[in-house]
Formats: structure tokens, C-alpha cells, sequence
């Protein structure tokens, strides 16, 4: 066996774990084209990202602003058609550099920021496409807003400073079954009229698929281990 084929093969994975989506949604009745892979970059070394962009994924989560625009900010003037989302909590001293760069924001979470969200989205004259984190664990050390305070926040979200949300996203506690957070976030999503659900990592995004996922965040499965 050589050292190459020893090596983990980022294409192959993706072939795979598009794939397996694709089982996923068909046996809950859904279509595959109905869930998108946000490839998660983040930490990645572009030998393993460059395969998965020539394989044709399009779309990239990152967790920093100033990451993502370092790795993507050229590559992007080649590809057109690449979507770049940002997955990691914001500040909102970066907002305004968020907005003008990023496709979809996946962690909107606090009404600070959503306050500078609709600043910088007047400012630059765009508005990415929004989801709100929801912290279904109810983590202290995890970002989001808790469940019993989602209706809430929604609502001022898009009444108070008109922004349009997407979706809703969560991380459940790596220590729990996830099947629960899924369903806890699909039932959020249903009830406020969302029909975005960006849910399911590496290890679960099968079963968030079969909850409703309508985008899976994949990293380490994709991409192999981040340094
Ligand atoms: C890192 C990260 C992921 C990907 O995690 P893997 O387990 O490597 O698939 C997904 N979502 C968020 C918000 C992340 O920070």
C-alpha cells in the first residue's frame, strides 16, 4: 500500500457523505436536492479544501471573519457561484465586515446584534440571508438564544429591525442524543413560519436529516481531522 492511498481522500468523502444525504432524506420521504452540504473549512489546510471546490461544492461554512476572508476573498473572484456562510458567533465590532461579506449568517443570537446587523445591512446596502442560533441544550458556555425566549426574539428580530430570517440553527451538547435538539428546532422553526433548518455535524447529520435539516454543517467527515 502506498502512502497515497493511506492518505485521506476529501472528494471521495464528500461523494460519500452526499450519498448518504441522500439515503437519508429519501427514506423520510424527502428529496435529496431538499438538504444542502455546508462544507465547514474552518482550520482546514487549503490542500484539503481545494479537492472538495474542484469536486464542485459551492458552499463553505467558516466560524471567523477574518479566516474566511483571507482563505476565500480571491478564490471567490474565480467562482461566482460559491456561497460562504459564517457559522461561528459574531461580535458585533465585525458585523458590518460580516455583512459585507458573508452570504448567510448563521449565528444571529442577541438583539445587540441584531441592532448592528440592520445598521451594517443599511449600511452596505445588502442583508445576507439570516438564521438565528438557538442554544437547545441550554448551554452556559454555548452561544445561542435559549428555547423559551426563541418566540420572543424572533419576533423583535424581524418586527423591531426588519430583518428577514432564513432559518434557525443549533449545536446540541456533544454528550446528548441529538434527535431531541433536532425536533425541539424543527418545532421552533414551525411555529414562527421558518422553513430553514440548519442542523446535523460530522457525527449526526444523518439523523438531523430525518428531522428535518434543510442544510448539514460538515467538517472533520469532509475534510479529515482539523489541526
Ligand atoms: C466546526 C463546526 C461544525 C463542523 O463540525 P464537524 O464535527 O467537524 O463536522 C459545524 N457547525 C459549527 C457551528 C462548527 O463550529
Amino acid at each position: 500500500m502506498t502512502a497515497a492511498s493511506l492518505a485521506f481522500d476529501p472528494a471521495a468523502a464528500r461523494a460519500d457523505i452526499l450519498a448518504r444525504i441522500a439515503l437519508a432524506a429519501k427514506a423520510s420521504g424527502r428529496a435529496p436536492t431538499d438538504v444542502t452540504l455546508v462544507a465547514v473549512s474552518k482550520l482546514q489546510p487549503w490542500e484539503a479544501v481545494a479537492p472538495v471546490l474542484a469536486a464542485g461544492q459551492r458552499v463553505f461554512g467558516e466560524n471567523r471573519v477574518q479566516e474566511a476572508k483571507g482563505r476565500w476573498g480571491d478564490v471567490r473572484a474565480e467562482h461566482p457561484d460559491l456561497e460562504l456562510r459564517l457559522i461561528g458567533p459574531l461580535q458585533t465590532n465585525k458585523a458590518r465586515e460580516a455583512v459585507a461579506f458573508f452570504d448567510v449568517i448563521e449565528s444571529l443570537d442577541r438583539e445587540k446584534l441584531a441592532r448592528s446587523l440592520a445598521e451594517a445591512a443599511a449600511a452596505e446596502g445588502r442583508c445576507p440571508r439570516l438564521y438565528v442560533q438557538v442554544n437547545t441544550g441550554e448551554e452556559p458556555q454555548k452561544a445561542g438564544i435559549i428555547p423559551e425566549a426563541a418566540d420572543a426574539f424572533l419576533a423583535e428580530v424581524r418586527e423591531t429591525y426588519g430583518l428577514p430570517v432564513e432559518g434557525l440553527m443549533c449545536i446540541p451538547p456533544v454528550d446528548d442524543a441529538p434527535g431531541p435538539h433536532f425536533a425541539l428546532l424543527a418545532a421552533i422553526a414551525r411555529r414562527n413560519g421558518i422553513a430553514k433548518l440548519s442542523m446535523g455535524m460530522s457525527a449526526d447529520f444523518e439523523t438531523a436529516v430525518r428531522f428535518g435539516a434543510t442544510s448539514v454543517r460538515v467538517g472533520s467527515a469532509l475534510f479529515g481531522a482539523r489541526a
